[in-house]
């Protein structure tokens, strides 16, 4: 059974529609940064062992890129969000599903919750 994806957009997706661009974390630096900060942004990674966020485009669906809080040791995905939302909620900025007021659970937001498929390790 192939692994799934619940874009915020499309619904629940084949993983091999999506393309993985790596770490989310990194904050692009002002543009009159040090050469140094523009150095770390650009080169260093940390190769996390656990749960992380990745940018994730929807290439074979609407193209969106997404935030996919992903486990990198066991590849269990816990969430995926819009990276819009991502970077308003990082920047302390309010979400669209913050601003829309009173939203009920079956709304659907910006962020889509992961159902965990009853399988083990090793299956693919
Ligand atoms: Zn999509």
């Amino acid at each position: 059974m192939a692994s799934l994806i619940t874009c915020p957009h499309c619904g629940v997706r084949p993983k091999e529609e999506f393309t993985i661009r790596g770490d989310a974390s990194p904050v692009r630096p002002a543009p009159g940064a040090a050469f140094e900060a523009w150095d770390v942004y650009v080169h260093l990674r940390d190769n996390v062992r656990g749960v992380m966020h990745e940018l994730w485009q929807h290439t074979g669906g609407c193209r969106r890129w997404l935030v996919v809080e992903r486990d990198t040791f066991t590849h269990e995905v816990h969430a995926v969000m819009d990276a819009a939302e991502f970077a308003r909620a990082r920047a302390g900025k309010p979400t669209r599903a913050a601003t829309a007021g009173k939203t009920s659970a079956a709304r659907k937001g910006p962020v889509a919750k992961v159902e965990k498929p009853a399988k083990g390790r090793g299956e693919a």
